[in-house]
């Protein structure tokens, strides 16, 4: 008879003095769940939803999305799950959403713009989402793409918590939200940073175009400078500061945004043991030591190099 090989228990993230740093996966539809858990996910820290929209001539109705939410929900009940609006642009054009040709979708009508010039859609998928939360026991977050202001976070935080959604929170991906993070975190209940479009925006490089793909690190000290303004006004605020771009699977860099004062990170599930590995071999101080480095450094390289070199002498 085959043996049956025991699911081997997987420990919850955490830095070698015990500090918490919650490993959660990024999902783009409900199928992974099943291998995110198998591979240690605590939660889910960015459900992207545009799988639900993209190929449709239409948007899914209430009852279509609240299956797709609701068997997420499902898979992580009693966990965090971080679920993303629709974050759509005229580089992903969809039928039933405002926008026009632009020259430059990645400066255009997009993420929350998009859907606040169409707020049907919105407060469609928010009242989905409020259906399936209420039918499960997750814990359910919401988050809106690539907000700029404090006012659009007030628009986004309001509505949620209108149609019934009790946490609600903003992604950080443009440099305008990380500069003003404490007004934006004051008006909302977490910020998770998108470091994949923060470091577009800050470096001023379109993340799809391979000309100018050397600019597109985020250990670019311009990008960890960002990334501690959010950190340190999580910190003072009290509210969760999460990571949700690639920049989180970089078992090293995982070390860096932690010092930087991330509080959870988020990553493909493939990526989450060697996260995992990597963040039990320092402790907090160590992770501020080498966080330091890196900032202090003149470049992506040079800053990756003085992050490996300080925790050689810490680690
Ligand atoms: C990001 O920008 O880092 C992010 C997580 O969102 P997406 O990659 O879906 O734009
Ligand atoms: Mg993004």
């Amino acid at each position: 008879e085959r043996q049956r090989v025991a699911a081997a228990p997987v420990t919850p993230g955490a830095l070698a003095d015990g500090t918490p740093v919650p490993l959660l996966a990024n999902l783009g539809s409900a199928d992974g769940a099943a291998e995110a858990l198998r591979l240690g996910a605590e939660g889910v820290g960015l459900f992207r939803t545009e799988f639900l929209f993209l190929d449709a001539d239409r948007a899914p109705s209430i009852t279509e999305q609240q299956e797709q939410y609701t068997r997420l929900l499902t898979a992580f009940a009693g966990k965090k799950v971080v679920v993303r609006v629709l974050d759509a642009g005229a580089d992903k054009p969809l039928s039933f959403l405002n926008a026009a040709d632009e020259e430059n979708p990645a400066l255009g009508l997009r993420g929350i713009r998009a859907l606040r010039s169409s707020e049907v859609i919105l407060r469609e998928q928010l009242t989905a989402l409020a259906a399936a939360d209420a039918a499960t026991d997750a814990e359910v977050w919401v988050m809106a793409p690539m907000i700029a202001t404090v006012e659009e976070t007030r628009y986004f935080v309001a509505l949620a918590r209108e149609l019934g959604i009790a946490v609600a929170g903003v992604m950080v991906e443009t440099p305008s939200a990380a500069l003003i993070a404490d007004r934006v975190l004051a008006a909302s209940d977490f910020a998770s940073i998108g470091t994949n479009d923060l470091t577009q925006y800050t470096m001023a490089a379109d993340r799809l175009l391979g000309t100018v793909a050397n600019l597109q690190s985020p250990w670019h000290p311009a990008v960890l400078k960002l990334i501690a303004e959010v950190g340190a006004a999580g910190g003072a605020l009290g509210k969760p500061v999460g990571i949700c771009g690639e920049a989180a699977a970089d078992p090293l860099l995982a070390v860096v945004l932690v010092g930087l004062g991330a509080t959870s990170l988020s990553m493909s599930p493939s990526a989450l043991a060697d996260v995992r590995a990597s963040l039990a071999r320092y402790g907090l101080d160590d992770a501020r030591a080498i966080a330091e480095a890196a900032l202090a450094a003149e470049g992506a390289a040079e800053a990756k190099h003085a992050a490996a070199t300080a925790a050689a002498t810490v680690g």
